[in-house]
């Protein structure tokens, strides 16, 4: 994932910019960056935030940004941003919330028109290089990133600085979201709600799929209005979104309580109870609140997160590594596992790996009985749309691995994935009671994805459901 932060200030706006931009940290680790506009030229900076973090690597920079009124700032999972090009337009910097799948097909198409890229992502294009040069090929700012929306697959929110403002476009079907809010001193964007309350911003609106607007000193435009197709990531509300952010007007947290609740009901119907709830730190403790509340068992801690040195931000690359890390994080406190008989909750279940760990943790120190319920339906479809840790790759999943073992077959047809769907079906049970048994569960159930959606509280077709049903959009 990724996440940006825009601010157009009648004063300085780059104090803002910078905590509204460290505000999206638990969004990306890999990369950040900031570009100003000073009034005369474009002021950028980029670091790497795979040794430390966003307001460390940055604050020495901030002298350099002057009293610019207008700035943007990325913290990026991927490519180096922002990304500022020259172009018949003038000169303006893009940060993008992005995945193209179809990368290669753009960047062929604008190969043969001569145009030339000058950043790299690794030894590939840098895909947001990708979205200016599009929005340089537009007849206007407004033509350039309708150009971008109808070009790009998967999906593309984006902020473009210019020199008198700030264009901020939604991914065409809404699926990453962009929020605005105000002060007395002008406007700003952002991914992430949560970060405009400690810099004194009041919301103003989410903007709708495709919907394009442009801050500036004469207040806030349309530019381009909402479509009317969209489809938000669900996941948002289940795991990205900080707790104390809203997405459509509906908050992170209370979502993780409702999806708990649902949880709690259909094991109250089951008749089954048990000593306590507790979460899988960070993403489980919402709906683990949510469940002990509506179950009426206390909420205990087994685990604590041992957070003075390991910081969010130090995410090796290697796999085995990343999964020791989770490890050592995780502390048992053998004072509420000894003898008991627990429910934990977590968001999901990707690779299985951490979890299977944390299980035998628990029965080490004394468990009795280890049941999980986790709060959304399991994954099965690898997102096509979000850049997910590339653990989403297919066989990455624990469910395609089990549905693989079950089918005796890696070639799998949307018909056999099919039947892993309906929590009522054979296939289903004999998949989730497969994984129980591999990860030493006495229990394991999964949120059922109406009640996901019931939780969330937009309509179905309003959400993007695709890692569990393989229903959205594929345009
Ligand atoms: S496939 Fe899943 S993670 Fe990807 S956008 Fe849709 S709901 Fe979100």
């Amino acid at each position: 994932m990724s996440g940006f932060f825009g601010c157009v200030s009648r004063h300085s706006a780059v104090a803002d910019v910078f905590y509204g931009t460290d505000y999206h940290s638990h969004l990306g680790t890999k990369r950040a960056g900031m570009a100003f506009f000073d009034g005369e030229k474009f002021v950028r900076s980029i670091h790497s935030l795979e040794n430390g973090y966003f307001r460390n690597k940055f604050e020495g920079d901030l002298d350099r940004f002057g009293e610019s009124k207008l700035g943007i700032g990325v913290i990026s999972d991927n490519e180096s941003q922002p990304v500022t090009v020259t172009s018949h337009l003038g000169r303006f910097s893009v940060v993008t919330v992005a995945r193209i799948d179809n990368l290669e097909e753009i960047t062929s198409e604008l190969l043969a028109k001569n145009v030339h890229f000058a950043e790299l992502s690794g030894s590939e294009i840098n895909p947001t290089e990708a979205v200016a040069i599009l929005i340089s090929n537009g007849k206007s700012f407004k033509d350039g990133i309708e150009l971008a929306q109808s070009k790009i697959k998967g999906s593309c929110s984006m902020l473009v600085l210019t020199d008198s403002g700030i264009y901020a476009a939604r991914d065409r079907f809404g699926r990453t979201p962009i929020i605005i809010a105000k002060d007395d001193k002008g406007y700003v964007a952002a991914s992430e709600s949560s970060s405009f309350s400690n810099l004194g911003y009041s919301y103003v609106k989410d903007l709708g799929a495709g919907e394009i607007v442009f801050m500036s000193s004469d207040g806030l435009r349309e530019v381009k209005a909402a479509g009317n197709r969209k489809q938000v990531c669900s996941f948002l509300w289940v795991y990205y979104g900080y707790p104390s952010g809203y997405y459509e007007g509906i908050n992170v947290e209370n979502t993780r309580y409702r999806c708990g609740a649902a949880l709690a009901a259909r094991d109250k119907a089951d008749g089954m109870t048990f000593d306590f709830a507790g979460g899988i730190p960070d993403s489980g403790v919402g709906h683990a609140i949510g469940y002990s509340n509506a179950m009426g068992i206390p909420y205990r801690r087994p685990f604590v997160k041992y957070t003075p040195t390991w910081p969010r931000s130090f995410m090796p690359q290697n796999q085995n590594m990343r999964d020791l890390v989770a490890k050592m994080k995780l502390l048992p406190n053998k004072e509420f596992t000894t003898g008991q008989n627990m429910v934990l909750l977590d968001d999901s279940i990707v690779r299985g790996t951490q979890l299977k760990d944390n299980v035998v943790k628990l029965l080490e120190t004394g468990a009795k009985e280890v049941h999980m319920r986790i709060a959304c339906p399991p994954l099965i479809f690898p997102c096509v749309f979000l850049n997910f840790s590339t653990s989403r790759s297919t066989f990455d999943l624990f469910t395609r691995r089990v549905i693989r073992d079950i089918e005796g077959t890696d070639k799998l047809t949307n018909e056999m994935l099919a039947a892993y769907i309906d929590p009522n079906g054979e296939k289903y049970q004999e998949m989730v009671s497969i994984m129980a048994k591999h990860l030493q569960l006495d229990s394991l159930k999964f949120q059922h994805l109406e009640d996901i959606v019931a939780a969330i509280g937009l309509p179905k077709e309003q959400l993007c459901t695709h890692c569990w049903d393989n229903s959205s959009y594929m345009e």
